[in-house]
C-alpha cells in the first residue's frame, strides 16, 4: 500500500471530529486514493453516510442533507478539504446545494492544530491525551454517533 492510499493514523485519534466526521473522511480518502481531488456532489455521500446503525437486513439510515453539510463544515474548518487551488470550501445551505457537484481537495496531511503524534499511536496509547489545553482552545466537539 503506498503512502497516498492509507488512512492517515491521526484521522483515528484527533479529538476534532465526531464518529461521523471520521466516516465521512475516510469516505472521501477511498474516493481520492489516487488523485488527491475528487469531484462530487453532497447528494450522492449521502447514499454512503448513515446517521447510525441498524440491524442487519433493515434499510440503512441516511444521513440528514444539513447533517451531512455540517460535517463537510466541520472538516472544510479543520482544513482537511479545500478547493482545489487551496482556499476555503464552503458551503451553502440552500436545497440546490446537495445535486451539485463540488471540486475538493481532501488533504491526508494534518492541516490543523492537533494535539495528536500522527507519528506515534502507541505513545499516545501509552500516555495519553496532554493534560495541558492550549489557551482559547475551542473545546472539541462534544457530539459524536457512538454513545459513550
Ligand atoms: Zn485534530
Amino acid at each position: 500500500m503506498s503512502e497516498h492510499t492509507h488512512v492517515p493514523k491521526w484521522a483515528a485519534i484527533c479529538p476534532h471530529m465526531g464518529a461521523a466526521e471520521r466516516s465521512l473522511l475516510h469516505v472521501l480518502f477511498v474516493l481520492t486514493e489516487t488523485e488527491p481531488v475528487c469531484v462530487i456532489a453532497p447528494a450522492q455521500l449521502r447514499k454512503v453516510l448513515y446517521s447510525g446503525p441498524v440491524d442487519i437486513g433493515e434499510a440503512p439510515k441516511r444521513i440528514s442533507s444539513s447533517g451531512l453539510m455540517r460535517l463537510l463544515r466541520n472538516l472544510a474548518a479543520l482544513g482537511q478539504l479545500t478547493r482545489p487551488e487551496g482556499t476555503a470550501l464552503t458551503f451553502s445551505s440552500r436545497e440546490a446545494t446537495q445535486e451539485r457537484s463540488v471540486p475538493m481537495h481532501v488533504h491526508r496531511d494534518l492541516r490543523h492544530e492537533c494535539e495528536t503524534d500522527p507519528t506515534s499511536l502507541s505513545y499516545t496509547l501509552a500516555r495519553g491525551w496532554p493534560s495541558h489545553t492550549r489557551p482559547g482552545a475551542p473545546s472539541p466537539p462534544g457530539e459524536s454517533a457512538i454513545a459513550p
